[in-house]
C-alpha cells in the first residue's frame, strides 16, 4: 500500500502519443501541430516490453488493465499486443478506451483477441458540436456506427465518454442519456479536467457532476446505484423505469483521490503514480540496460510505498496553471 493505504490494483498503458483527433480539451492543435515532435520510435516500448512490464505489475497485485493513448487504435498490430497481454495475463480485465474512429474495422479481431470491454469517447449528438470539439471533422454517425459493431461483438456493454464542458457540449447531456438510454450501453459524464498544460481549464468551464444528474433527473427521473466494487470512479446512476443506467465521474467537485489504485505507463516506458504527475519514473532503461524482473519489480514497490498523491483534493487556480504531464502521453 502507498501512504495513503491505497493498492495498486489498476494499470492503464499508453501505447502511442499520437491521434487522428485534435480534441480541444487534450491535443489543442495550436499545440500538437506540425512542429509538434511526438515520440521517435525507438523511445516507444515494444510490445514485448509492454507485456514484461505488466506482468511484473501483475505481480503487484493489478487486476485490470486499460489500453490508451493518445489514440490506441493508431498503434499498428494492436489486436496482437491484446492477444499477448490476454495470454500472458490470464483473469485480469483487459479494456481499451478509444475515439472510435477506428474500431468498426477492429472490433471483431480485438474481441477473438481477448479483450473484455471497450470505452469509446464521443462529446455530443450533435454533428457541428462534436466537430468542433475533436477538430477533425469526424461526424458522429461514425462512432456510433463503431459502438454498435462493438456491442454486436461482445464487447459490451459498451461505456460512452463525454466530457462536458460549459458553453460548448453541455446543452446535449440529457440528449446523450435519452439515446442511450435503454441501449444497454452506459454513458458516463465526466467532468472537463486541467490535464497538461495545454487545455485553457478554467473552473467556470466545469459542469459539476451533480448538476448533470439534476438535469437528466428533471427529464427521466433516476436514482443511485451502489458501485460495482470499491473505488469504482463513477458514480452509477439509474433510469427509475429500468431503462439501464449511466454513470458520473466528478474528478473536479467530488475528488476520488482516497480510493485511486491507478498507476500510469506512459509511451516511452516511464510510470506515473497520478494523472496530475509532473514526474515519471523511467523503466524503460532498466528494461534496456538488463535489469532483471526482481529488480524492476522492487522499483515499482518502492515508487508506490512513497506515493502521496491527492492533486484533486488540492487543486486550485494556481495548480492548474501548473506544468503538468499531457494526457495523451500518459494516458487517460
Ligand atoms: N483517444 C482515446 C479516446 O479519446 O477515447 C483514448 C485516450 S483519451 C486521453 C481518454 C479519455 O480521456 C477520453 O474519454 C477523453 O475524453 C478523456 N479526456 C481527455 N482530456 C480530458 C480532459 N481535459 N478532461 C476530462 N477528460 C478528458
Ligand atoms: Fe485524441 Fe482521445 Fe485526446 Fe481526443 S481525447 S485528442 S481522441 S487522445
Ligand atoms: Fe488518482 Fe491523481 Fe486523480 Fe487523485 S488526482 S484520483 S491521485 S490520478
Amino acid at each position: 500500500m502507498d501512504t495513503r493505504n491505497r493498492d495498486l490494483r489498476d494499470l492503464r498503458i499508453s501505447v502511442t502519443d499520437r491521434c487522428n483527433f485534435r480534441c480541444t480539451y487534450c491535443m489543442p492543435r495550436n499545440v500538437f501541430n506540425d512542429k509538434y515532435q511526438f515520440l521517435p520510435h525507438d523511445e516507444v516500448l515494444t510490445f514485448e516490453e509492454i507485456v514484461r512490464l505488466a506482468k511484473i505489475f501483475r505481480g503487484h497485485g493489478v487486476e485490470k488493465i486499460r489500453l490508451t493513448g493518445g489514440e490506441p487504435l493508431l498503434r499498428h498490430g494492436i489486436e496482437r499486443l491484446v492477444e499477448m497481454l490476454a495470454r500472458a495475463l490470464p483473469g485480469v480485465d483487459l479494456t481499451l478506451t478509444t475515439n472510435g474512429s477506428a474500431l468498426k474495422a477492429k472490433a471483431r479481431a480485438l474481441k477473438a483477441a481477448g479483450l473484455t470491454r471497450v470505452t469509446v469517447s464521443l462529446d455530443s449528438m450533435d454533428d457541428a458540436t462534436f466537430k468542433a470539439m475533436n477538430d477533425a471533422d469526424f461526424p458522429v454517425a461514425k462512432v456510433l456506427e463503431a459502438i454498435d459493431m462493438a456491442a454486436a461483438e461482445g464487447l459490451s456493454p459498451v461505456k460512452i465518454n463525454m466530457v462536458v464542458k460549459r458553453g460548448v457540449n453541455d446543452r446535449h447531456v440529457v440528449d446523450m442519456a435519452r439515446y442511450f438510454k435503454g441501449s444497454g450501453n452506459i454513458v458516463r459524464f465526466i467532468e472537463f479536467m486541467d490535464v497538461g498544460a495545454t487545455n485553457g481549464w478554467k473552473m467556470d468551464d466545469v459542469i459539476p457532476g451533480a448538476e448533470v444528474v439534476k438535469r437528466i433527473h428533471e427529464v427521466f427521473p433516476c436514482e443511485p446505484v451502489d458501485p460495482n466494487y470499491s473505488g469504482e470512479v463513477a458514480r452509477r446512476w439509474r433510469y427509475q423505469d429500468g431503462a439501464g443506467e449511466f454513470g458520473v465521474i466528478s474528478s473536479v467537485t467530488e475528488a476520488f483521490c482516497g480510493a485511486c489504485t491507478r498507476v500510469r505507463l506512459s509511451t516511452d516506458g516511464a510510470i506515473y503514480t497520478c494523472l496530475f504527475a509532473r514526474k515519471g519514473y523511467d523503466l524503460k532503461s532498466m528494461m534496456r540496460t538488463g535489469k532483471s524482473d526482481e529488480e524492476i519489480h522492487n522499483a515499482i514497490a518502492t515508487i508506490w510505498l512513497h506515493r502521496d498523491d491527492n492533486y484533486s483534493e488540492i487543486r486550485t487556480a494556481e495548480t492548474a496553471k501548473q506544468q503538468k504531464v499531457e494526457m495523451s502521453f500518459i494516458g487517460g
